[in-house]
């Protein structure tokens, strides 16, 4: 369905990814289940940001990897262990329900500092997916003034499981008009729209995408032992 670039090294996809994407777009290098001698690979070629999505796997690998790197937590959070990511991370992606928000403020409280999330919206047809609905989303807003070390950057979504190119922009469209009419109340920080994968991303950009998280596009097909 995507542009496979199997032949080609971790570093020359990265490469020819940024070459095709605006530069206003952010890319999110998704290293789960690779090896700490690919995110080596890609490091070396030059990328920064890189993204798990399983805490511990992402602590383990920032304990070993240098420090310059910035840490995206991209996946469902389990509250237990934000305790693991809180000293690091740089960007929490999935916050899908208020627990995760207090939880993530107590930790950075107790880390003194102020940690970025993005508010995950449930936008695919999927009820497999997490994130807020809509007015979940505009009434948690309202209290977000309530967590001090939390700034809330921006939304996340992930879009339908599906070759439907139409349903999955329906799906994009409707995630950035939710970060439209919030940004105009939220003000001009509130700048992060993360949504595109490897199979997605040329159409989330289209919709307005600014943060795309590319995984099997770069380091190949993940093997799940
Ligand atoms: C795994 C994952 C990705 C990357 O998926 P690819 O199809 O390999 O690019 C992006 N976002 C989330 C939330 C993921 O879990």
């Amino acid at each position: 369905m995507h542009i496979k670039f199997s032949s080609m090294s971790i570093a020359e996809n990265i490469q020819n990814i940024n070459a095709e994407i605006p530069e206003h777009v952010t890319l999110v290098a998704v290293s789960k289940t690779k090896p700490i001698s690919d995110i080596t690979e890609a490091y070396e070629g030059g990328q920064r940001v890189f993204g798990e999505n399983k805490i511990q796997e992402m602590a383990s690998k920032f304990e070993e990897l240098p420090k310059d790197i910035q840490w995206h937590m991209i996946g469902h959070v389990q509250t237990n262990k934000i305790k693991y990511m809180a000293p690091f991370v740089s960007l929490v992606h999935g916050v899908d329900r208020e627990k995760v928000l207090k939880e993530l403020n107590k930790q950075a409280v107790k880390n003194e500092r102020i940690i970025d999330c993005l508010l995950q919206v449930h936008i695919a047809k999927e009820d497999t997916k997490f994130g807020f609905d809509e007015d979940e989303l505009i009434e948690l807003t309202e209290r977000l003034d309530s967590y001090s070390n939390i700034k809330v950057v921006g939304l996340m979504g992930m879009a339908t499981n599906t070759n439907d190119k139409t349903q999955i922009k329906q799906e994009f469209e409707g995630l950035h008009t939710a970060f439209q009419a919030l940004r105009k109340k939220l003000g001009e920080d509130f700048d992060t729209i993360s949504m595109g994968m490897s199979g997605d991303y040329h159409l989330a950009i289209e919709v307005g995408s600014n943060m795309i998280r590319v995984g099997s596009s770069i380091f190949g097909a993940r093997n799940y032992a």
